[in-house]
């Protein structure tokens, strides 16, 4: 090897450095190996590079609303409800990085070193035995390669580093994990847990589990770590780190071996493939900003750009023995994408305990495990939904919030009014063929790559899971005496829910999966795809926990097997 290859070669290199890439780059430098984490955005320091982190929203821009000729410019990261002036400059702007919809798809992205950790909710729940099952049971997509105890001892194993809080509720459809204390419910919350449980015997409404340090433990503490305060600021970035997110979490614990390289503004344009060894032998990178091209070399690969640019950085990835994208012998790359149906929510009100009240801004809802289809086929559509509600007091009437100005307005402020109840699902989809990424073959964005595609969309299977959601949601409200149950459908396009999964899809065969159960190409084994894009079904739950617990699983297999001279 040449003197100038050498300096650009490592053992591993992971593509990008969000939820995933931290936890490969993590478990990789941890394993002792020299690693190359490539990342498309920029340098975002935890804690230095979190400017709106402690500021009131009086000094904030427009007390935080983004100006009308930003929405003009992003219609579609505006319809994000996290964005504002607070957290804007951690979201890619459309206008920046067009991408062409042949169906309504809002593509929310984050390019920085940290990707979308800084800006997820924290909402976190393990898959059931009945969700890796599903797919064989109910003949849709392949069966998974894996079942649900491979995953739960990396379960374990990454909510011991992370930091879940959360209750062990004891249920089959919602397995507990290494939970710090749990966040309170309130009291109507308690309320209407109550008749849910009395009248409905398969569902069961318990404290939404999440990534936040309630109790930091030692592992905590000593990367620097604290307790979470309940300001719910947290799509800011948290200056005690009490909140999971790279920046705070992983990336440091890499960092800390000395193993190693972080290098931010470095677009991978492709994966090389040498048809000599078989193997990927490296990455094509674009320098962000000046647009220099680098090749950099390892002995395995980690793609980890999030499910979409996975997809799109696989499909760039040609050669003589892969034409059409690396490892895509069966053409199904870029097929079977699915994501979370978010479409129906509801409002409700509730007349009643005035006395009560509770602590902080709680970054957990209450939720409801799927409680369809989970024995046996039952309903008119293929499997299920979560639900997550909360309770709260605010300027609320006829459940909405309100808004106002005025001298009798304000003093109303004094006193907190009325319990509100807001209540959303969140449905499983069926992965299909037909929703699908691919390549343009003549628009290429700013650095010269082929822009990306997205055809991905409803079926029928959606829109009657959510007309039942709506029905079943309004009818526990209603049993537990709510009133002014407003009900909504917001129609709005796969892609907001931000859970967008499938692409590169894990099973048995290689006939009609990209991945094996260690989550490399099939045909091209030292290469490893571990964020959403491995997914061959959604289920109900959000995803990132999984995508975590699949990463640490595949990086310590690969390790393993770098030292065992397989790879
Ligand atoms: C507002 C919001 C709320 C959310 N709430 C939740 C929640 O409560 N629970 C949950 O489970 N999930 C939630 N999510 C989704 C969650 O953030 C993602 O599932 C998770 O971040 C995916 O991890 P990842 O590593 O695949 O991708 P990311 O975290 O997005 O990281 C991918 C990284 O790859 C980089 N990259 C992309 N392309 C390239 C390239 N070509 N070269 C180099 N680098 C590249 C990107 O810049 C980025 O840094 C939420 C997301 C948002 C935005």
């Amino acid at each position: 090897m040449g003197n100038a290859r050498q300096k650009m070669t490592y053992d591993a290199i992971v593509i990008g450095s969000g939820i995933s890439g931290g936890w490969a780059a993590k478990e990789l430098c941890e394993k002792g190996l020299k690693t190359l984490v490539l990342e498309r955005g920029r340098m975002v320091k935890h804690r230095e590079d979190y400017p709106t982190a402690m500021k009131h929203p009086w000094e904030l821009e427009n007390r935080g609303r983004m100006p009308d000729k930003f929405k003009e410019e992003n219609p579609i990261v505006s319809r994000c409800y996290a964005l504002d002036s607070a957290t804007e400059h951690f979201f890619v702007k459309d206008s920046q990085h067009p991408y062409i919809q042949e169906k309504p798809f809002d593509w929310i992205r984050a390019y920085q070193v940290g990707g979308k950790s800084l800006l997820w909710a924290r909402q976190v729940q393990r898959w059931s035995k009945f969700d890796f099952a599903a797919p064989e049971r109910d003949g849709f997509a392949v069966p998974w390669a894996i079942n649900y105890d491979d995953l739960a001892p990396w379960y374990s194993y990454v909510e011991k580093f992370a930091g879940i809080s959360g209750n062990k509720d004891g249920l089959e459809t919602l397995p507990d994990g290494e939970f710090l204390p749990p966040f309170e419910i309130n009291c109507l919350e308690k309320e209407i847990q109550k008749s849910i449980k009395a009248n409905y015997k398969d569902r069961h409404p318990v404290i939404g589990r999440c990534a936040h340090l309630t109790k930091p433990q030692d592992v905590h503490l000593q990367g620097g770590r604290g307790q979470c305060m309940a300001r719910s600021l947290c799509y800011r970035g948290c200056p005690y780190g009490a909140y999971f997110s790279s920046n705070s979490s992983t990336l440091p614990a890499a960092e800390k071996t000395g193993n190693m390289t972080l290098r931010p503004d470095s677009v991978v344009e492709a994966i090389i493939y040498d048809e000599q060894t078989q193997k990927a032998v490296g990455v094509r990178v674009i320098d962000a900003n000046t647009k220099e091209t680098a090749e950099y070399f390892a002995k395995i690969i980690f793609v980890n750009a999030a499910c979409i640019n996975t997809n799109l950085v696989l499909l760039n990835s040609t050669s003589n023995r892969f034409p059409n994208g690396l490892g895509n012998d069966n053409g199904l790359l870029g097929k079977y994408v699915a994501f979370h149906n978010y479409r129906g929510s509801m409002t409700a009100s509730y007349d009643g305990l005035e006395d009560g009240y509770y602590f902080g801004r709680r970054p957990s809802q209450m939720i409801i495990p799927s409680f369809r289809n989970v024995y046996k086929q039952e309903t008119d559509f293929l499997r299920g939904y979560l639900v997550a509600f909360s309770a709260s007091r605010g300027s609320w009437q006829g459940g909405s919030w309100q808004e106002g100005f005025g001298g009798e307005w304000k003093d109303s402020l004094t006193k907190p009014s009325g319990w509100g109840v807001f209540m959303m699902m969140q449905g499983e989809t069926i992965p299909k063929e037909s929703n699908h990424v691919r390549l343009s073959k003549d628009q290429k964005d700013a650095w010269g790559i082929p822009q990306l595609i997205t055809s991905i969309g409803y079926d029928d299977n959606d829109e009657r899971l959510l007309k039942d959601f709506l029905q079943q949601g309004a009818e526990m409200l209603e049993k537990a005496g709510c009133k002014n149950i407003n009900t909504r459908d917001s129609g709005q396009a796969p892609g907001l829910d931000i859970h967008e999964m499938g692409g590169v899809r894990m099973g048995k065969d290689p006939k009609t999966s990209l991945l094996n159960k260690w989550n490399q190409l099939h045909s091209c084994k030292n290469v490893f795809v571990t964020d959403g894009a491995c997914m061959t079904s959604t289920g109900s739950q959000n995803p990132s926990l999984t995508f975590m617990a699949l990463t640490a699983r595949a990086a310590n297999y690969a390790a393993e097997e770098l030292k065992k001279g397989n790879l």
